[in-house]
């Protein structure tokens, strides 16, 4: 496939949608032609599995009773699913992590550039990887993504980025005819070449890869996977999925400088909670209090 013959990000005749507020477009209405699919497990093994295993991990740690008996009974309902629930939430709130790293997920992703990829594989903890390899794949017909900002923009533009990425393509078709060996004739191409991985997270990885990319800081397309992955987990269990939020959300503040002007106003930036602390803490001691300093 080539770059004119996956779905335009915008269908044809449609308007782009309005930007609403400062915060980048949401790429989640644009179909980007990736997809991605939780192969393991279903929603069965989580439901009956995947709160039990955890809430063991949790309970063992305030609890006589022995990790098998506990198991064995949250297995046939006999602890109430809301207490369950409450303590995996209040244990994985105070960051007691290591709990929710005793299950895992596996995905299918799919059709997504090199340009996601390289970002995704820099996450290392609690997380494997396999990618569809440019040196055994001979790409017989590459597809590349076409980012937003191109395809909306000056058509003179666009035209030089798809003649661009054809000829590249081309060129490879070219080369590999010739006889170069795939490994090297590879290196014509581009970042939006599209690309196949499995990766497998345990729960608290993908809490901590979410938190990053669902963020609307992250770059648009590996936030848009982000959101794919949530969906598919919110499929098998909205409890589990309620977790996968940007990270501002658990913090309770934005930690990233470049939203000091808080035009993503999802959750107010640190520099303004200090400020309103320190502010407090002033009042407070004019009134001959002392609050503990941040
Ligand atoms: C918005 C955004 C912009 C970015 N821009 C750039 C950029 O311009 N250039 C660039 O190079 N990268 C960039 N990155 C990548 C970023 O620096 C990280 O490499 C990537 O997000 C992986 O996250 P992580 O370090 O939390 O690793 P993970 O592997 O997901 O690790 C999870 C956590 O485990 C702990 N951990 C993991 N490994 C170690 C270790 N070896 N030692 C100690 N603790 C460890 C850390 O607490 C870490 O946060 C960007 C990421 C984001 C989200």
């Amino acid at each position: 496939m080539t770059a004119q013959s996956l779905p335009d990000p915008v269908p044809s005749g449609q308007s782009p949608a309005r930007e609403k507020s400062g915060i980048p477009k949401n790429p989640g209405r644009r179909d980007l032609g990736m997809k991605v699919s939780l192969l393991f497990p279903d929603r069965e093994i989580v439901e009956k599995f995947y709160v039990p295993v955890i809430y063991t991990a949790c309970r063992t740690c305030y609890s006589e009773e022995v990790p098998e008996e506990i198991f064995a009974k949250a297995v046939d309902g006999g602890y109430d699913p809301a207490k369950m629930q409450k303590l995996i939430s209040s244990v994985i709130e105070s960051g007691h992590g290591s709990t929710i790293e005793h299950v895992v997920f596996t995905f299918a992703i799919t059709g997504v550039s090199r340009t996601l990829s390289h970002q995704l594989v820099r996450h290392r903890a609690g997380v494997a990887f396999d990618q569809q390899s440019q040196r055994y794949v001979k790409f017989k017909g590459a597809a590349t993504m076409l980012p937003h900002s191109i395809a909306e923009g000056d058509p003179a533009l666009r035209e030089k980025y798809e003649e661009q990425i054809d000829g590249a393509l081309g060129l490879y078709g070219e080369m590999l005819e010739a006889g170069v060996p795939g490994e090297d004739a590879r290196f014509v191409f581009p970042n939006a070449a599209r690309t196949n991985l499995v990766m497998t997270t345990n729960l608290r990885a993908l809490i901590h890869m979410s938190g990053l990319r669902l963020c609307t800081m992250a770059q648009w397309e590996i936030r848009r996977l982000f959101q794919l992955v949530r969906h598919e987990i919110f499929s098998v269990s909205p409890f589990l999925g309620s977790f996968l939020a940007p990270k501002c959300v658990p913090l309770g503040y934005c930690d990233e400088f470049k939203n000091r002007d808080e035009h993503c106003p999802i959750r107010p930036h640190k520099d303004n909670v200090l400020g309103a602390w320190a502010e407090k803490a002033a009042a407070a001691r004019a009134g001959g209090r002392e609050l503990p300093q941040a």
